[in-house]
């Protein structure tokens, strides 16, 4: 019954904050439908999982809007052999929705505890493909790359070149670039061959990137 319940909220979710902003993609709606967003937030917050805004999940961070969640992979245009890396693993709830498209999902969470407990729950969930890396992701992660799509999910000053070089011909990258005190652009950037293309799309405030080197 209590599955139901957060079913039912999910597919609402999906129809009124997704499909009614504009996301068209049919996987992305189909992965935005599958994944128990309510197990990646605590116990007391699973009430609160569908709503239409970011929560807390502890480290002083938060599990993104559900809608962003979805702009994001929409922009980042996966296929089902596609390769992803994230940075910002968070509560473990987009790399989840990533590993609904891709054929993989390496995600890197700086915060061990954030990492262990993502990992716990993506594992407990069956999401065999994707793996969490405890890691400063702001460098990428070399072993997997390269990568088809790489998705950032903590604020940037700019575009790190480490990101870009992981990057295969035809990749394509999501990332905030802006200010951390302040509002972001979500940023799609394209690798063709040694040129990028960048294109802002949307307004946006998400936690900083720390960068440790
Ligand atoms: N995608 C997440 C939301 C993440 S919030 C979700 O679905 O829940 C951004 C995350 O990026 C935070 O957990 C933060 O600790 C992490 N982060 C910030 N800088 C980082 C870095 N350099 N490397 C790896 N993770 C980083």
């Amino acid at each position: 019954m209590v599955q139901d319940r957060h079913l039912d909220r999910r597919l609402t979710m999906v129809r009124r904050q997704i499909e009614g902003r504009g996301v068209r993609d049919p996987r992305v709606l189909d992965a935005m439908r599958t994944v128990p967003r309510h197990r990646f937030v605590s116990r007391t917050l699973s009430g609160d999982a569908y709503k239409d805004h970011p929560l807390p999940i502890g480290s002083g961070q938060t599990i993104s809007q559900p809608y962003i969640v979805a702009l994001m992979a929409e922009a980042a245009a996966i296929e089902p052999d596609n390769r992803v890396l994230e940075v910002g693993t968070g509560s473990g709830y987009g790399a989840a929705v990533l590993a609904e498209l891709a054929a993989s999902v390496v995600s890197v969470e700086r915060h061990r505890k954030l990492a262990n407990s993502a990992a716990q729950v993506l594992a407990e969930l069956g999401y065999d493909n994707a793996t969490v890396v405890c890691a400063d992701g702001s460098q990428g992660h070399l072993p997997g790359a390269p990568y088809d799509a790489v998705v950032v999910t903590a604020a940037a000053p700019s575009v790190p070149s480490a990101l870009i070089d992981q990057l295969v011909d035809g990749g394509r990258m999501v990332i905030p670039v802006g200010p951390a005190t302040f509002s972001q652009n979500l940023t799609l950037v394209r690798r063709e061959g040694d040129e990028t293309t960048t294109e802002r799309f949307c307004p946006v405030r998400f936690v900083p990137l720390v960068e440790e080197s």
